[in-house]
C-alpha cells in the first residue's frame, strides 16, 4: 500500500513504524495508559506526531499525523492536543529529534506536588542536570503550557509538567524512551526515599563530575558498564 502523504519517503515510513514500536513499548511498560501520552518525532522539516485519543493497541503507522513547524497538517488525521509542545520543542533544540510525553505513575504523583527531582541520585544527570525541574500547571493542549515546558526543559532533556505528567526528549526516538524510562525510574526511588526521611542530596561538585563522565557517552546508557572508549584511555597501550 503505497503511502500518498506529503512526508511519503522511505525514512518517514520508518518513523511511523518507530513511533507505533515506540508507543507500544510505552503502555507494554505501563508508562501510558488508554489514550493518554504522545509522541512527536522530527521528520525533515516536518515533524510526525501520534494522534488523537487513540490507544496504543488502534494505532497504526498511518494514523500518525504529518505537520509543518506553522501548526498545519499535512495529511489526514487529528494530532494530538499536544502537538504544540511537541512542535516548540523540536523548532527550539534542533540537537533533538524526539520528544516522548507521558502520564506515567510516579512523574505524575511527583507532578502533582509540583515537586522537582534533586540530586538525590546520580543518574539524574541522565537529564542533563542537577536537577529534572517541574513546571506551574497549565491546561494541556495550551501555548502556555507549551511556553512553561521549554523553560523547564532549558538545559534538559526531560521536565515534570505540574499536575499533569513529564516530558523526555532525545537525539532520537529510542533515546528519548530511554530517558523517560529512567525519570519514571528516578521519580519511583525519590518517592520511595521521601517515605524514609530526607534523601541526601549530592553537591554541584559531585553532580559536575557525574556530569563530565556522561559527556564521553554521548548518550543516555547505563553508566555501570564501562564505555570501550574511557576503558581504552586507560587501558593497554598498544606495544
Ligand atoms: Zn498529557
Amino acid at each position: 500500500m503505497a503511502l500518498v502523504h506529503a512526508d511519503s519517503s522511505q525514512a518517514a515510513s520508518a518513523l511511523r513504524l518507530a513511533m507505533l514500536a515506540a508507543a507500544r513499548t510505552l503502555s507494554a511498560q505501563g508508562l501510558n495508559r488508554g489514550a493518554t501520552g504522545n509522541i512527536g518525532v522530527r521528520c525533515g522539516a516536518s515533524f510526525l506526531v501520534t494522534p488523537s485519543g487513540v490507544p496504543a493497541e488502534d494505532l497504526t503507522p498511518e494514523s500518525m499525523v504529518a505537520m509543518d513547524f506553522s501548526g498545519a497538517t499535512l495529511g489526514p488525521g487529528k494530532p494530538s492536543s499536544e502537538w504544540r509542545f511537541h512542535r516548540d520543542i523540536l523548532a527550539a533544540r534542533p540537537e533533538m529529534g524526539a520528544v516522548v510525553h507521558t502520564h506515567s505513575r510516579f512523574a505524575t504523583v511527583l507532578a502533582c506536588l509540583q515537586r522537582e527531582l534533586p540530586a538525590f541520585h546520580y543518574m539524574i544527570a541522565v537529564a542533563g542536570g542537577d536537577s529534572i525541574r517541574c513546571t506551574p500547571y497549565a491546561i494541556f493542549g495550551s501555548q502556555e503550557l507549551s511556553s512553561l515546558a521549554l523553560q523547564a526543559l532549558q538545559n534538559r532533556k526531560a521536565c515534570l509538567l505540574g499536575n499533569h505528567g513529564m516530558i523526555a526528549l532525545g537525539v532520537d526516538l529510542a533515546d528519548a524512551l530511554a530517558v523517560a524510562v529512567e525519570v519514571e525510574s528516578l521519580c519511583e526511588q525519590y518517592w520511595a526515599a521521601l517515605q524514609l526521611g530526607q534523601p541526601n542530596i549530592l553537591s554541584a561538585s559531585q553532580m559536575q563530575a557525574v556530569l563530565e563522565k556522561f559527556k564521553g557517552y554521548g548518550r543516555a546508557q547505563d553508566p555501570q558498564s564501562e564505555p570501550a572508549a574511557l576503558a581504552s584511555h586507560q587501558g593497554v597501550t598498544k606495544a
